[in-house]
């Protein structure tokens, strides 16, 4: 098994990550996240909103509709341009993403592609339709009448929502350049095949900032946020500098108002692929904001009285992109007395439990009622404790082990007799001895 494989497989086994509408057969490039999973992803988030907006003087927080007015997506191209480039095998009819089949780009045209002979994954044939440009957006209706005049979208980012709040956020906070907006929140994209796990999905969440500052010094602005980026990666989220890579992109391959964009890369069990991208976006979306809605964008500096449409830098991370990292990063085997052992080693602060609180016997009573006594005091403590008294102590720690609980703490006879309790250690499955008080 591949340790993707392995990831998938203890997500649904200990009710992480299921897939979506699994009862029914599923539905392709959804997920749905389980009561261990909806904890990881949740402190995910809170660390992302305390790290960004909570700490900084210079961030501020916004959550906009997910359906908005659809002239928002005319006026950002995404109407015209948010296109994936569709090919369709003549002989089978399965339907693929072009620039996935080999090393190409995602403006190939139909003569590159054909000419460069790429296999169909499906039948193995090499005959190939003209290649099509597949809009991403999902389609809805607003109101009672479905015709082209109530058309909306499922937002595909979260961005947008940011830049249309823009001048509500200057009008009514004031605050001086450089400042971020940052926000939280599901996109949606009809992926041509949504693959790898949660990586390339139809629905997932986006947690987005648009940092505006003056043109003139846009470039310190990007430095200073990238290494936020990677400081937040690897204090925050536990991941190895190793396994994180930078990607320059170079011009031919960026979005044309883009002056430079960095996409940060993680080394996933499938390979290195695209965990956020850093982006210097210049006035592109606010000047379309002023062009489609007639309003001014203009930004006018308290101190100097200078007045400009801000420019923007934008780092933008997928949330389900992040987990898999964080994920890729904590899995691990080992043996432990002799048997195969699978361990999440989680970083404390995204631990879904930090502890689990157990009595060494379920049928004796007085160790039952002592080891609720110091759960109960646990859980006034940190919270996040769970309580396991199934099976033997042995498959307690299996389990706890396997989702990422960084302390069990056992109470025995001796407990009764001089208020101590086993911690066994997560990582080096060491046992000590301690007193309650000192937990
Ligand atoms: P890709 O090239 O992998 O399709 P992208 O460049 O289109 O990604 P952006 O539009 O820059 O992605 O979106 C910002 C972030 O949102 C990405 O870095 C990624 O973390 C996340 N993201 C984008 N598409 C998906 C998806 N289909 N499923 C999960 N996360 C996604």
């Amino acid at each position: 098994m591949s340790k993707l494989e392995d990831i998938v497989s203890l997500c649904k086994r200990r009710g992480f990550i299921f897939q979506g509408s699994d009862v029914y057969g599923g539905l392709a490039g959804t997920w749905d996240f389980g009561p261990l999973g909806v904890a990881l992803k949740r402190k995910i988030m809170q660390t992302w909103w305390e790290y960004w907006v909570d700490k900084r003087d210079d961030m501020y927080g916004v959550d906009a509709a997910i359906i908005m007015n659809p002239r928002t997506w005319v006026a950002s191209g995404h109407v015209a341009t948010f296109a994936d480039p569709l090919v369709e095998c003549n002989d089978c009819h399965g339907r693929f993403r072009a620039d996935h089949l080999g090393d190409f780009g995602e403006g190939v045209t139909t003569e590159e592609f054909r000419a460069a002979g790429a296999k169909c994954p499906n039948c193995g044939k090499s005959d190939w339709g003209e290649i099509k440009k597949f809009n991403m957006m999902f389609e809805t209706h607003v109101g009672p009448v479905t015709d082209d005049t109530s058309i909306a979208y499922l937002r595909p980012e979260t961005a947008q929502g940011i830049f249309t709040n823009f001048k509500n956020v200057v009008d009514t906070i004031y605050p001086d350049l450089p400042f971020g907006i940052a926000q939280q929140g599901k996109a949606f994209r009809n992926e041509i095949s949504p693959r790898d796990f949660v990586f390339r999905s139809r629905e997932f969440e986006q947690m987005e900032i648009e940092y505006f500052v003056d043109p003139e010094n846009w470039q310190k602005s990007f430095d200073e946020l990238l290494t936020d980026c990677h400081e937040f990666f690897e204090n925050e989220m536990g991941l190895k500098a190793e396994d994180i890579r930078d990607y320059d992109v170079p011009a031919e391959d960026r979005a044309h108002y883009s002056k430079r964009t960095i996409d940060i890369e993680y080394n996933y069990p499938t390979g290195w692929g695209e965990l956020m991208g850093v982006a210097y976006r210049t006035d592109f979306d606010l000047g379309n904001i002023e062009r489609e809605s007639g309003k001014s964008m203009v930004y006018r500096d308290k101190m100097t009285g200078k007045s400009f449409v801000p420019h923007v830098i934008e780092p933008s991370v997928g949330v389900e992109r992040l987990l898999m990292a964080v994920l890729t990063n904590a899995y691990h085997e080992d043996e432990v007395n002799g048997e195969k052992r699978v361990v999440l080693q989680l970083p404390e602060n995204l631990a879904p439990y930090k502890f689990c609180v157990s009595p060494l016997l379920k049928n004796k009573p007085e160790l039952v009622e002592k080891a609720k006594e110091v759960y109960q005091l646990l859980r006034k403590k940190y919270q996040n404790v769970t309580w396991d008294d199934s099976g033997n102590i042995g498959k307690r720690y299996r389990k706890q082990d396997e989702i990422g609980t960084p302390k069990c703490v056992v109470v025995d006879f001796d407990s009764l007799e001089d208020g101590t309790v086993t911690v066994r250690d997560r990582d080096t499955t060491e046992q000590t001895r301690v007193k309650i008080e000192e937990l």
